[in-house]
C-alpha cells in the first residue's frame, strides 16, 4: 500500500510540475512515506532524514508521510528539525498546498483523516507497469493487540465500486494487464457489487486486464463466496496471502485475532477445495507476550500443516499505545532470534517442495522487468514466482513458458521484509553468475528461482 500511496503522491506532485530524479543530492524536495507497523521500520525513516544532508551542509525539503508521520504528528518535528512537512495517510492529496506553507518557512502538519475521500483529489492514473495496484479499502476495525494499522490508517472504509471500476480503466489504458486490489483487510470491502468477489467477478469483465489478485486478506472475513470466485474467476490468480500470525489458539486469543487454527485451516481446506493449485502465503509473528516454547512448536505444526509457499515472518514488536505493549512475559531477544530462524527455515522447505511441485507446469507469465543477463526478462507466474526467461519479448507481454528448473533456495534470514529484499537483491549480483560459471554451472534458460 506503501508503493501505491507513493505512486499516487508522485502523480499528484507530478501534476504541480514536479519531476521526478534518480539521486536524492539532485532533489529539491524528498517525500519519505514512512511504515509504523514495527520500530525498526519506523527508526530508518530518521536515519534517511540524518542521510539527506548534503556535504556542502545543504538539503532538500523533507516530507515526512506515511504512518510515522500519521503516528507521531507534529511531535516528528521536535525529533528531526529537518522535517518540514509531516503528512499523514489519509491526508497527502494535501502536499500541495503544504509544500506552498513550507515554502514561507512554515512547517505543517496535516495527520487528520478527513470524511472526504483524499481519493476524490487525486489526479487521474497515468502510464503504469504491466502490474498495477489499486487500493480498494483502507483501515482496520479488528484492532489485534500488537497492531497499529487500526491507528494510523483509522476506521475500515471501502472505496465505492464506481471509483474502483473507474480507476481500473485508467489503469488497464495505461497499460496494466494485471491489477493487484489493496486493502489492510481487502476482504472485507463491500459495495455496490456485494463483497470482493462481486467487486473481482465485475472487475474480471474489463477488455484488457488479464490477471488479478488481491492482499492482504483477514482469517474471518474469507466468505465462501470469494472462496467460489478462485474456483470459477479465470483472471483470478491461485495465490491467497492469508496471515495467521501463530499456531496456538492460546496465541490467537491474546492476540485478538477472532480466529483459531482450526477455523484458520478449514478456510485453507476450502480454497483448495476450489482452486487445488492455489499457492498459500501467510504472515507469522514470533515472540508475542507469553509465547512458550509449545505455543511456538504449534506455529512450526501449522507451517508444516498448511505447506505454504510462501510466508512472512516477524519479530513482535512492541508498539507504543497498542495494548500487548502493555502485555507481561515478554520474550528474550535471543529465543526470538531462534525461533524467527528456526520458522524461517521451516517456512523455506515447504517454499522449495511448492516451487518443485511446479516444475514441468506449462503456464503463462507476465514479464514484468528486465533480468541481468543479455535477453533475459522476468516475468511472474499465476503463483507470484519470479520466472527467469530468455526471449525478446518486451515487458508487458504474457508468455507461454514450460516451468523447468528451481534455481536456489534462500531461507529468509531477517525480520523485516525491507531487509529480506536487500538480502535478495545481493544474491542476484552478477557476482553469483561469475561464482557459478566457475563451479561450471550454466545458467538456467527458464529457471523458477524459488520465492
Ligand atoms: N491486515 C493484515 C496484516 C497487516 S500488517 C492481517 O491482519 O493479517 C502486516 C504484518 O505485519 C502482519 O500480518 C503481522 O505479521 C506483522 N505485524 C504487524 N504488527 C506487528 C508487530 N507489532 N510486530 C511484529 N510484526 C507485526
Ligand atoms: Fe493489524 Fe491486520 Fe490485525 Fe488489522 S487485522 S489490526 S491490520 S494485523
Amino acid at each position: 500500500m506503501n508503493v501505491y500511496d507513493g505512486e499516487r503522491m508522485a502523480e499528484l506532485l507530478g501534476a504541480k510540475g514536479l519531476t521526478a530524479v534518480a539521486d536524492n543530492e539532485d532533489a529539491d524536495l524528498v517525500v519519505l512515506n514512512t511504515c509504523h507497523i514495527r520500530e525498526k521500520a519506523a527508526e530508518k525513516a530518521y536515519s534517511d532524514i540524518g542521510r539527506l544532508k548534503r556535504e556542502d551542509g545543504s538539503r532538500p525539503m523533507i516530507a515526512l508521510a506515511g504512518c510515522v508521520a500519521q503516528a507521531e504528528g507534529a511531535e516528528a518535528k521536535a525529533r528531526s528539525a529537518m522535517i518540514d512537512i509531516v503528512v499523514g495517510p489519509q491526508a497527502y492529496h494535501r502536499l500541495p498546498e503544504m509544500l506552498v506553507e513550507a515554502g514561507h518557512g512554515k512547517r505543517p502538519v496535516d495527520t487528520d483523516m478527513p470524511a472526504i475521500s483524499k481519493f476524490d483529489t487525486l489526479p487521474a492514473r497515468r502510464k503504469v507497469g504491466p502490474s498495477a495496484f489499486l487500493t480498494v479499502q483502507e483501515g482496520c476495525d479488528k484492532f489485534c493487540t500488537y497492531c497499529v494499522v487500526p491507528y494510523t490508517r483509522g476506521a475500515e472504509v471501502s472505496r465505492p465500486y464506481a471509483d474502483i471500476e473507474a480507476e481500473a480503466h485508467s489503469l488497464v489504458e495505461g497499460g496494466a494487464r494485471e491489477i493487484t486490489l489493496l486493502g489492510q483487510n481487502v476482504n472485507a470491502w463491500e459495495g455496490a457489487c456485494g463483497g470482493l468477489d462481486g467487486l473481482i467477478r465485475a472487475l474480471a469483465r474489463i477488455d484488457g486486464l488479464e490477471r488479478i489478485r488481491y492482499t492482504t486478506s483477514h482469517p474471518a472475513d474469507m466468505s465462501d463466496a470469494l472462496i467460489a470466485a478462485h474456483g470459477d474467476v479465470d483472471k483470478l490468480m491461485p495465490y491467497l496471502h492469508l496471515p495467521v500470525q501463530s499456531g496456538s489458539d492460546r496465541i490467537l486469543a491474546a492476540m485478538n485475532r477472532s480466529h483459531s487454527v482450526d477455523s484458520y485451516l478449514r478456510t485453507i481446506e476450502k480454497a483448495r477445495a476450489a482452486r487445488p493449485d492455489i499457492a498459500i502465503s501467510g504472515d507469522f509473528i514470533v515472540g508475542f507476550p507469553g509465547e512458550s516454547h509449545e505455543d511456538f512448536t504449534q506455529t512450526l505444526s501449522i507451517v508444516d500443516a498448511v505447506g505454504y509457499a510462501s510466508a512472512y515472518s516477524f519479530k513482535y514488536s512492541a508498539r507504543p499505545g497498542t495494548p500487548a505493549a502493555m502485555m507481561e512475559g515478554a520474550v528474550e531477544p535471543q529465543v526470538m532470534d531462534e525461533r524467527l530462524q528456526q520458522l524461517q527455515e521451516r517456512i523455506a522447505t515447504h517454499s522449495l517442495a511448492f516451487n518443485r511441485s511446479c516444475v514441468g507446469r506449462d503456464t503463462s507469465i507476465l514479464i514484468d522487468r528486465k533480468g541481468r543477463a543479455p535477453g533475459q526478462m522476468i516475468g511472474k507466474s499465476p503463483w507470484l514466482q519470479s520466472v527467469h526467461v530468455e526471449t525478446d519479448a518486451p515487458i508487458g507481454a504474457m508468455l507461454d513458458v514450460t516451468l523447468t528448473t528451481v534455481r536456489r533456495l534462500r531461507p529468509a534470514s531477517c525480520d523485516d521484509r525491507g531487509s529480506s529484499r536487500r538480502k535478495h537483491r545481493r544474491t542476484r549480483q552478477p557476482g553469483n553468475d561469475r561464482r557459478r560459471a566457475r563451479r561450471g554451472c550454466p545458467r538456467p534458460r527458464r529457471a523458477l528461482r524459488s520465492l
